[in-house]
C-alpha cells in the first residue's frame, strides 16, 4: 500500500508525564486518524458491571498496575477491525510489550496496514516524577490543575469552582518512581527492538505540548 496522509500507521509511546495521549489526540486530528486509546478503552470496561469489568476496575483503579494482554488484546482487536479500512490509526498504549509488538505485526499484516511512524516521547526520570507529582485534581469538579501554575498551595481552592483539591495517590512521587521502575523493565525492549530495526524516532519531550507536537508534525510532513 503507498503511503498516503489519510491511512498511515502512528505509534504513539512516551515516558509517564510526556503527554503522550495528548499528542495522540492532536496527530488524530491533524492527520484524520483514529485513535486506539487503549487507557480510555480500559476505563470504559472498568465501568462496567462484569466479570471483565470487575478484573480491570482492581487493576487500574485500586492496585494501578497495568493490565495482562491476554484481557486487553480481544477488547483492541475487536476496536482496530472496526475502524475504518480507509483512514489511518494512531496506537496510543500499544505496542508496549514484546507480545504485543508481535501480535500486532501479524494483525497489521491481515489488514493490509503497518506502523510508519513510531514515536517515543522521551522525558529524564526526574521530569516525570516532577511533572506528574504536581497534578492535583479538584475534588467537586473533576478539573486538572498543576500546583505550581494553577494552585500554590494543597491548601488552595480550585480556581475554576472552588473547589476543594487533592493530589491522586497514584501520582505521588513514590508511586511513580515504582511506575517508572516498571515501564523501562516493560517498554525497554519495545523500544530498543524498534531502535534495532532502525524505525525508532526519538522526540524531546522536555517543552511544551504544542512545541513537542511541532517536532512530530514536522517529522510526518517531511515524509508524506
Ligand atoms: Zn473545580
Amino acid at each position: 500500500m503507498i503511503m498516503n496522509k489519510r491511512n498511515i500507521g502512528v505509534i504513539i509511546m512516551g515516558s509517564q508525564g510526556s503527554g503522550k495521549g495528548t499528542q495522540a489526540k492532536l496527530i488524530a486530528q491533524e492527520y484524520d486518524l483514529q485513535h486506539l486509546e487503549t487507557g480510555g478503552i480500559l476505563r470504559n470496561i472498568a465501568k462496567e458491571d462484569s466479570e471483565i469489568g470487575n478484573v480491570v476496575n482492581d487493576l487500574i483503579n485500586k492496585k494501578g498496575e497495568f493490565v495482562p494482554w491476554e484481557i486487553v488484546k480481544d477488547v483492541l482487536n475487536e476496536t482496530v477491525e472496526d475502524f475504518d479500512p480507509e483512514r489511518g490509526i494512531v496506537f496510543d498504549g500499544t505496542p508496549r510489550r514484546m507480545e504485543e509488538v508481535s501480535y500486532w505485526e501479524k494483525k497489521l499484516q491481515e489488514l493490509g496496514r503497518r506502523f510508519d511512524f513510531i514515536f517515543f516521547i522521551r522525558l529524564p526520570g526526574e521530569e516525570s516524577i516532577r511533572r506528574i507529582s504536581s497534578r492535583r485534581i479538584c475534588e467537586k469538579g473533576g478539573h486538572p490543575l498543576i500546583m505550581g501554575k494553577d494552585v500554590q498551595s494543597d491548601e488552595d481552592k480550585c480556581p475554576i469552582c472552588g473547589g476543594d483539591i487533592y493530589r491522586r495517590e497514584d501520582d505521588a512521587p513514590e508511586k511513580v518512581l515504582k511506575r517508572l521502575t516498571w515501564s523501562k523493565e516493560i517498554l525497554g525492549p519495545v523500544i530498543e527492538h524498534y531502535k534495532e530495526k532502525g524505525k525508532l524516532v526519538e522526540i524531546d519531550g522536555t517543552g511544551s505540548i504544542q512545541e513537542v507536537f511541532e517536532k512530530i508534525k514536522k517529522y510526518i510532513n517531511d515524509r508524506i
